[in-house]
């Protein structure tokens, strides 16, 4: 709830602090159990910032994060220890994050290691079965990173994440380094998983298209904040905020008798040291109006299950 994760920067000798980069500013959302919520935006729009804050990686400058009806925002020591238990990440490069002097079998069960106290057979059996579930075999328990390709990584990856029996998983831009071949067989067994391991995903991306097959639920980010939100489907279908409307007309449209005109945005994302006024999106908004400079739109319920964030649907 109104979660804020601001970067100070500072300048000189003595390290003045002259400016904050605001990466998450204001983000509120409800993960419902046993959900796909897609959040997308840009590359620095603030979602893998909101994915590690969330989920207690780092500490949040503003805000608040519950969990399960518990606050965690202040949780420290032993308590945020157990807490994160619930909590996982799957990455985006398999390569940078698996280590690659540890054998894959101690990478998986690295995480069982550091919450209980098991025998080295029971832990063996448990890693033999993660494996086979993500699709490995059991003699790659003693192979090494190097040996895999990326998509087999990637599942060396969500093997380890699934080790402790997580209830939520960040998975970061999980299929974006991967062969379009291979994203799709990746994307599946996430999604096997899921329902397998009674599992709640906050699934990052930074287009719609890889979102679209995964999610019950999408978000759109742009320069830290949540512009909309709403069901899957209806997103795509009919899309309120103008940057969704951008986000979702560069979707290649497979019907030539539905073409749809491509909306191109003009210029780069400000920076998140200085956003915008108003409106952080009016810089590129090809609907902006003169008030959009001042007024800062909140994310409103404009329809049911749609909540937006643009003074277009501002009945005052
Ligand atoms: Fe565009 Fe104005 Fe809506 Fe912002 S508030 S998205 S600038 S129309
Ligand atoms: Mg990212």
């Amino acid at each position: 709830k109104h979660l804020k994760k601001y970067y100070p920067v500072t300048a000189g000798f003595f390290k003045r602090k002259i400016g904050d980069i605001k990466a998450v500013d204001d983000l509120s959302l409800t993960l419902k159990k046993g959900e796909t919520f897609g959040l997308v935006g840009e590359s620095g729009c603030g979602k893998s910032t909101a994915g590690r804050t969330i989920l207690r990686l780092t500490n949040p400058t503003e805000g608040q994060i519950m969990f399960d009806g518990e606050d965690i925002t202040n949780l420290t020591g032993a308590k945020l220890r157990e807490m994160r238990r619930n909590f996982q990440m799957v990455f985006q490069d398999p390569y940078a994050s698996l280590n690659s002097k540890m054998m894959v079998g101690h990478i998986i069960d690295e995480p069982i290691r550091n919450y209980t106290r098991q025998s080295h057979k029971q832990l063996e059996q448990e890693v033999n079965e993660l494996l086979n579930r993500v699709g490995l075999r059991e003699e790659d328990y003693y192979k090494y990173p190097h040996e895999f390709s990326g998509g087999q990584r990637q599942r060396i990856g969500i093997a380890r994440a699934l080790a402790l029996n997580p209830k939520l998983i960040v998975a970061d831009e999980p299929v974006s380094a991967l062969d379009v071949s291979i994203q799709s067989q990746v994307l599946n067994l996430l999604q096997e998983l899921q329902d397998e391991f009674d599992l709640t995903y906050l699934f990052i991306a930074h287009d719609l298209s890889v979102v679209k097959h995964m999610s019950d639920r999408i978000g759109v980010m742009y320069l830290g904040r949540m512009v909309e939100i709403g069901d899957n489907e209806a997103i795509y279908r009919e899309p309120l905020h103008p940057y969704t409307q951008a986000l979702t007309s560069a979707i290649p449209e497979p019907d030539p008798l539905k073409k749809k005109e491509r909306i191109i945005l003009q210029g780069d994302v400000p920076s998140p040291q200085n956003p915008p006024s108003g409106c952080v999106f009016h810089t590129r908004c090809p609907m902006a109006m003169p008030k959009c400079q001042e007024i800062e739109p909140q994310l409103k319920e404009v329809r049911p299950h749609r909540q937006v964030a643009c003074l277009l649907y501002d009945e005052d």
